[in-house]
């Protein structure tokens, strides 16, 4: 077990920063109360996610798709309700932390879809009796910071191709109100080394032709 953790360490940690990395092309929808300077708090708290993966992200809005440009993976991704935590709602309106969906992609037989949706009510719903006496500042960062780490756990999905769990960090099943607002939350090294790319298999000759 220790040995095997160890080569899993230095799979995830050997490649050179920035040799073979790959793009990552996010198309995002229009997401209601998180205007540019929000956006760039989510995307470089993604992108800090996705960097041991090999990832660059580049976050593109939606509705400027623009054609000609070539990533070596594309995911979109859609947001409801609204992402802002100027105004929260009231704390009895805070659901019950396992009932509730805060994100999901979409699945087609066993393949899943590089299309995900966060819904931001519901996580400002979540968060808001922890929000309150925050700062808005500070309650704007924490939202952003923890709509990156759903973000980040769809991508997950969709770059592994499997809609299993692991047992800790960001590809868990289902996030506590103290991973979503914790300072660091991170992938764990198994699911980092699913989202890496997968040796070729080596097929030989007579297989081949
Ligand atoms: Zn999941």
């Amino acid at each position: 077990m220790a040995a095997l953790l160890a080569v899993l360490l230095s799979l995830a940690f050997a490649a050179p920063a920035g040799a073979e990395n790959r793009t990552l092309g996010l198309y995002a929808g229009h997401a209601d109360g998180l205007g540019a300077a929000s956006v760039e708090t989510v995307r470089s708290e993604l992108q800090r996610l996705l960097t041991p993966v090999g990832f660059d992200l580049i976050w593109r809005d939606s509705a400027q798709r623009k054609s000609g440009e070539d990533f070596d993976l594309v995911v979109v991704s859609s947001f409801d309700g609204s992402c802002s935590a100027d105004d929260l709602p009231p704390s009895s309106a805070a659901p019950a932390l396992n009932s509730v969906i805060l994100a999901d992609t979409s699945v087609s037989g066993s393949r899943v879809l590089p299309f995900f949706r966060v819904d931001c009510g519901q996580l400002i719903r979540m968060l808001a009796p922890s929000l309150k006496p925050l700062s808005v500042a500070v309650r704007q960062t924490t939202v952003q910071r923890a709509l990156a780490r759903l973000m980040a756990h769809e991508i997950y999905h969709i770059v592994a191709q499997t809609t299993g769990h692991q047992s800790s960090g960001i590809a868990k099943a289902s996030f506590s109100l103290r991973d979503l607002m914790a300072d660091r939350f991170e992938f764990d090294i198994w699911s980092l080394s699913q989202m890496k790319p997968q040796p070729a298999v080596v097929i030989s000759d007579s297989e081949e032709r």
